[in-house]
């Protein structure tokens, strides 16, 4: 199999036999990953509470246990982890915070954007699941103010990486999407930024087949979710040289990314997970 190219920050790495991405400028401060659907919680057939989690956690060499994670509800609320026990209850929350580097904080997403953030100066970690419901939330600004509330962190010294996720090669959405923006407070040169008419045209993230297909349809935009990221990343302080993108799209690469849109439910799993390197 043939591995698609990551943006520049980005690498390929096997960490147990399977590929995962990691991202360059954030690893002196934090062990963290991209899984991919070679990973078991990527297959189609995988439990999501099964025990791919603990191929997750070795990878970042901590017991299962201290492998943070909450119930992901599309929401806004913030999780601060202490290591909750991987049996124990998991919250309805879609961003962990952790801080102890004897823990670890993670998400899991099929197309909605993984965002792993690490304070270079207090070794602050988070795992953020940002689908468009959260982006409605500006989950990206919640996340950068959590971190700053809770631990202290700066917007400057923070650096964020984005995995795979749906892009705008591929991802059609309707009124409604574009309505809960709107009706959100984003203003229409922002929509106009982040509804496209057509699909991106993308070299190394090829338009879904079945896109390319179907006759361009009334009311319906294709939707620059990386873009909203970015800017709401942007809104809340932290420098655009800061934050670095795969620029992979879930959809767009059915060997190795697992996309709700493209397989249904169930499709399998990608996991974002992020352990401070930093003792205080
Ligand atoms: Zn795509």
């Amino acid at each position: 199999m043939t591995l698609p190219t990551p943006g520049q920050s980005f690498a390929w790495r096997t960490v147990a036999n399977r590929p995962a991405l990691v991202c360059g400028p954030l690893e002196p401060f934090a062990t963290h990953l991209f899984t991919t659907s070679l990973w078991r919680l990527g297959s189609r057939s995988a439990d999501p509470d099964d025990d791919g989690w603990c191929d997750v956690a070795q990878a970042l060499e901590i017991e299962p246990a201290r492998l943070v994670r909450a119930r992901q509800v599309h929401g806004s609320t913030v999780m601060v982890g202490v290591a909750a026990g991987r049996h124990g209850e998991r919250p309805e929350a879609d961003l962990v915070l952790v801080r102890e580097p004897a823990a670890a904080a993670a998400v899991q997403v099929a197309d909605c954007v993984p965002m792993l953030v690490v304070d270079r100066l207090t070794g602050a970690v988070a795992a953020v699941h940002a689908g468009w419901r959260g982006m409605v939330a500006r989950v990206p600004q919640v996340a950068v103010a959590a971190l700053a509330r809770t631990f202290g962190s700066q917007p400057a010294d923070l650096l964020i990486a984005l995995g795979p996720s749906i892009g705008a090669c591929c991802y059609e959405v309707g009124a409604e999407v574009r309505g809960r923006f709107a009706a959100a407070g984003f203003s229409d040169d922002q929509l106009a930024r982040w509804f496209r008419p057509h699909p991106a045209d993308v070299a190394h993230n090829p338009t879904w087949p079945r896109v390319l297909a179907q006759p361009r349809r009334a009311e319906h935009w294709f939707f620059d979710g990386w873009a909203v990221v970015r800017e709401q990343i942007a809104d809340a302080g932290v420098p655009d040289g800061q934050v670095f993108a795969s620029g992979l799209c879930t959809a767009s690469h059915p060997d190795c990314f697992c996309s709700y849109r493209r397989d249904g439910s169930p499709s399998g799993r990608l996991v974002g997970a992020i352990r401070s390197r930093t003792v205080l």
